[in-house]
């Protein structure tokens, strides 16, 4: 096991990872810019290391004094939560040639699912249903009406180095195809420094189903079941579950299994999400996520098996604490992401809290870095907490909800929760009658 875990990460997810790491005994070394020398896991660590100012470029995603911190702490294993560094393939070999252990996958692995064409491949060689569409890029128009006709409009021209919902671009007819197959291509050129696109059918009216992974490091993989994130707004989350309203068990084990096989089969190591869009009945794999998702605590409220610890253990060499039998699903978890935003026009709403209450009793987890008094940087994304309520089933699960949304207080910014105060009340939402598109559609109604 490991001594010390730097954790290169902030805001809630580095407190989550050091409290799996304190929980498991292990020192903690904690990295942070100066504007965030007040943050709350800077107080609880072990030790801190400032490693920059406040623009992430200069800090979280420094690479250089993020290993030179682990070099002064002798941190043996680091844990880079999501978002920042948790994708980047490049930090997991530096770190491997440093003879410090990434948590998480190989480079090599993060480097396939990183590109969503070289992911789209392998997804489908590993047995995993994807969405009909080009076989790899596709940069001439003539092939482009070719494959859109082929397999039928609408269609959606995505970024093979996509991410965060960007360089996407809806035709509805072969009259927008030009201008769409343009504009993706050289949106994707602009953000990701890669202008590859390809196209894919698009579905109209799909679920937003994802599966939770994990590889043993022995060749062996298993799956946590699945979370329904279909609550979305410009493609980012806002309200996820687990399970999904939407599936039987039948079909659950169903998409498990081919996801649990797909991962022993690639040789995969630790924690991984298989994302999926559902319609009619049947899955359409759209990229993996080769790290620990902001929405995990949904997957452990209702399996009760703490997903870091189970990401320390596998990069440790201990493998996996459970199999797949030993893994069971109870009742019903629905996580809300609480973002420091207006919530109609979701435009960011930094500034000093100055009162800050978190509702409790059975079955409320509220994961956040935030404390009365504290100050929210703007330099950084705006979610600050994540409730996440559980229940022995959907129906007590929303009523609980609705308790846990009335007795949370923060004061003296603008967040999210009026939102939820009202989703948790909707018809649609109570009948888990909802798909993509429902959340803009019902925005758009409200203003
Ligand atoms: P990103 O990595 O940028 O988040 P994804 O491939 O995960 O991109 O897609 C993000 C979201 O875009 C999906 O959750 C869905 O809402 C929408 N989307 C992606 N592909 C399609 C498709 N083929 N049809 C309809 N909607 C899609």
């Amino acid at each position: 096991m490991f001594q010390k875990i730097l954790i290169a990460n902030r805001g809630e997810i580095a407190l989550r990872v050091l409290r799996a790491c304190k929980e498991l005994g292990i020192q903690t070394v904690v990295v942070h810019s100066t504007a965030d020398a007040d943050a709350m896991h800077v107080r609880l660590a072990d030790e801190s290391v400032c490693i920059g100012p406040p623009p992430s470029r200069d800090s979280y995603l420094n690479i250089h004094q993020i290993v030179a911190a682990c070099e002064i702490t002798g941190a043996d294993a680091v844990h880079p939560g999501y978002g920042f560094l948790s994708e980047n393939a490049k930090f997991a070999d530096i770190l491997a040639a440093h003879n410090i252990t990434f948590i998480g996958p190989s480079g090599d692995h993060i480097r396939i699912m990183g590109d969503k064409i070289e992911a789209k491949r392998t997804a489908k060689r590993l047995g995993i249903p994807v969405v009909p569409g080009s076989d790899g890029a596709v940069t001439d128009q003539k092939e482009a009406r070719r494959i859109a006709a082929e397999i039928g409009y609408p269609v959606i021209i995505k970024a093979s180095a996509g991410g965060g919902g960007r360089g996407m671009k809806v035709a509805l007819t072969e009259a927008d195809l030009e201008i769409a197959l343009q504009t993706a291509s050289t949106e994707a050129g602009a953000a990701f420094g890669d202008d590859a696109v390809y196209i894919e059918k698009y579905l109209e009216k799909p679920r937003h189903i994802e599966v939770q992974v994990f590889g043993d490091g022995f060749g062996r993989g298993v799956h946590f079941g699945e979370r329904d994130c279909s609550l979305q707004r410009r493609h980012q989350k806002v309200w996820e579950e687990a399970p999904s309203p939407a599936l039987n068990a039948e079909e659950r084990a169903r998409i498990g299994g081919i996801c649990a096989k797909a991962i022993a089969d690639l040789g995969y190591s630790g924690a991984g999400t298989i994302e999926f869009l559902y319609e009619n009945g049947e899955f359409y794999f759209i990229e993996m996520n080769t790290r620990l998702q902001v929405e995990h605590p949904v997957t452990e409220a209702i399996t009760g098996i703490d997903l870091v610890h189970e990401q320390i253990r596998v990069a440790s060499g201990g493998g996996l604490s459970v199999k797949q039998e030993d893994i069971k699903f109870n009742g019903h978890a629905i996580e809300c992401r609480i973002n420091a935003e207006d919530p109609r026009t979701f435009t960011p709403s930094p500034g000093t809290i100055p009162h800050f209450h978190t509702p409790g009793g059975l079955g409320i987890r509220v994961d956040s870095g935030v404390y009365s008094g504290y100050k929210i940087p703007p330099y950084y994304d705006s979610l600050i907490g994540k409730l996440i309520v559980h229940g022995r089933n959907r129906v007590e699960c929303m009523m609980r909800l609705r308790r846990a949304l009335d007795e949370f207080v923060v004061d003296g910014i603008k967040t999210t929760l009026p939102l939820f105060r009202d989703l948790v009340g909707n018809a649609d939402i109570a009948n888990g009658d909802y798909d993509i598109h429902w959340l803009e559609k019902y925005l758009a109604k409200e203003d």
